[in-house]
């Protein structure tokens, strides 16, 4: 028996689903989101990988979360804080460490770093805004005054930074770290920061405006008091707040379309749920093939929706260890980067493009027991590792290439920790196949689909669905699938909540 619970469904609980039915439903829309696990938070979830020891489900640190979303949704008063900003530290295997603050370091670079940063974050500025709008249209209909003002913040960067940006925004990373940059070391951060979930090389073309985008998200590595859990459970209690009924272990099978409309949605139990609007906040490869279906969608809108590249490149290592690492004297509280060179990241990538195990990994490691008590046994110590690169199509397949790469990852650390090996208890290791059997997301891509200049902006997803409205009236969009990707930061759903409102207005 069909119900109609709702003006508005929203498929998949993550940080977009979230921001998106709490901008709706604090607009006066009755909302109900539908998410298939048992609990909200999607790639911000935790989880218990072996007894007593706790970690980040994948996302461990945000780089980021849209303000607007932070404040509309209250989050602080449904109790999220943060610890003070990580320092990154680039550990090096001599004991050689540097550590480094945003724009601030020491050594040889450091003058040029800060130079460097400067530039970079007066770019990062002025693009920041473009985030926080839907795309611009190629033809009729933007909202020009926002646009307008947004060219106009482009161009008081003056004409020589302008000219500047022009010179740098497709170049690759690499190059920009060998014309500014002596010390490999800071190379290899640059390096390692800009192609993080990406699946690309510092030397592919295109890298150096990922580095951009991630400025352009603020704010640095911050890790939520409470762990990622905290931030899952008070996205959830502010939704919850703003008048959005959360159904978790509610898994959407089918978008249901009539006469070309989305009039509701077929859970995988059987239930029908009728609604006025159908929001998929979740991969819209799976959006479209998965929920919608061929038959009701234009043929070479369908053939589109399965070129969307979404090959993921990173995988999420969880050690539970008996004891407290030593790298080498470096702080357990800091982000450790193992990223020695620009080098070593393009060398990290090249075996991927052809299904193989990197030797030698590049990696980012929070240590989160090392902030908060609770994440593992008294004494005890939880690793939690993104790993870069894994293949997503393993030639050897998955098991091997699982076991060859959680191998060559503890040599990495053992080679910049002596000792870490004999330290674990428990080693989980997430390939980017596994990331889309448990989380859904195709490829294992980071952001629901490859964040690369040519799936950008009026291309992301894909033309046709990139205003968050598709080709199905009725059927939005509002996951990291869509501009302006993905990460821990809701820009996308709360973009999407936006252009929602606006058309209904
Ligand atoms: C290895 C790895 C490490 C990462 N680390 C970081 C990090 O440190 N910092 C950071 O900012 N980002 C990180 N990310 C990226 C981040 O996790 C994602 O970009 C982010 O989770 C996207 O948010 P979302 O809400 O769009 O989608 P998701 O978080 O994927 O949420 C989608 C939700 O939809 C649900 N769902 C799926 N299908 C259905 C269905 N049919 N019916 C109902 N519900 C459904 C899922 O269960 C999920 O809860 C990482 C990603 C990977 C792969």
């Amino acid at each position: 028996m069909p119900t109609r619970s709702s003006d508005v469904l929203v498929i998949g609980g993550g940080v977009n689903g979230l921001a998106c039915a709490a901008r709706l439903a604090a607009a006066g829309c009755k909302v109900v989101l539908l998410e298939t696990t048992g609990k909200v938070g999607g790639g911000a979830g935790e989880r218990e990988f072996a007894p007593g020891f706790r970690a980040p489900a994948l996302a461990h640190l945000t780089q980021g979360l849209d303000s607007r979303m932070v404040d509309g949704m209250g989050l602080a008063r449904h109790g999220l804080v943060f610890h003070p900003p990580l320092a990154t530290t680039v550990v090096s295997a001599t004991g050689d460490h540097l550590v480094v603050r945003g724009g601030q370091t020491t050594g040889p670079d450091a003058a040029a770093w800060a130079a460097l940063q400067a530039k970079l974050s007066a770019f990062a500025r002025v693009l920041a805004p473009f985030r926080q709008m839907p795309p611009p249209r190629l033809s009729g209909q933007n909202r020009w005054p926002g646009l307008a003002r947004q060219a106009l913040g482009i161009r008081t960067l003056g004409r020589a930074n302008l000219r500047e940006l022009l010179r740098m925004i497709l170049i690759n990373v690499h190059d920009v770290a060998e014309d500014e940059l002596t010390d490999d070391r800071l190379k290899g951060l640059l390096a390692f920061d800009a192609t993080l979930g990406a699946w690309l090389g510092p030397r592919s073309p295109n890298s150096l405006i990922l580095y951009l985008d991630r400025l352009a998200r603020g704010e640095g590595s911050l890790l939520p008091k409470g762990g990622m859990a905290a931030l899952a459970a008070a996205l959830g209690r502010a939704a919850e707040s703003a008048g959005v009924r959360v159904r978790t272990t509610a898994a959407v099978q089918q978008v249901l379309v009539e006469g070309g409309r989305a009039v509701g949605v077929l859970l995988a139990d059987g239930e029908e749920i009728r609604s006025g609007l159908v929001v998929s906040a979740i991969h819209p490869r799976t959006t479209f093939h998965g929920l919608v279906g061929a038959a009701a969608l234009d043929a070479g809108f369908y053939r589109a929706t399965g070129h969307i590249r979404s090959r993921g490149g990173a995988a999420k290592l969880h050690l539970a260890l008996r004891d407290a690492p030593d790298f080498r004297g470096a702080d357990l509280r800091s982000r450790l980067v193992i990223a020695p060179s620009s080098e070593v990241v393009e060398a990290a990538f090249n075996p991927v493009k052809y299904g193989e195990v990197p030797d030698s990994p590049v990696l980012e490691a929070i240590l989160p027991s090392a902030h908060e008590p609770g994440q593992a046994p008294e004494g005890a110590h939880v690793l939690s590792a993104i790993v870069q690169y894994a293949p997503h199509a393993p030639r050897a397949g998955l098991s091997a290439a699982r076991a060859a790469l959680l191998e060559a990852a503890l040599g990495v650390l053992e080679a910049h920790a002596p000792g870490l090996r004999g330290l674990v208890s428990h080693a989980d290791l997430l390939m980017p196949q596994d990331i889309e059997a448990r989380f859904g997301m195709v490829g294992g891509n980071w952001h629901h689909g490859e964040l690369a200049v040519e799936q950008m902006l009026f291309n992301r997803p894909q033309f046709g669905a990139a205003h968050y409205s598709t080709p199905v009236d009725g059927l939005w969009l509002a996951g990291a699938g869509s501009h302006p990707g993905g990460g821990i930061n809701g820009a996308a759903g709360w973009n999407a909540a936006g252009a929602l409102l606006e058309a209904r207005a």
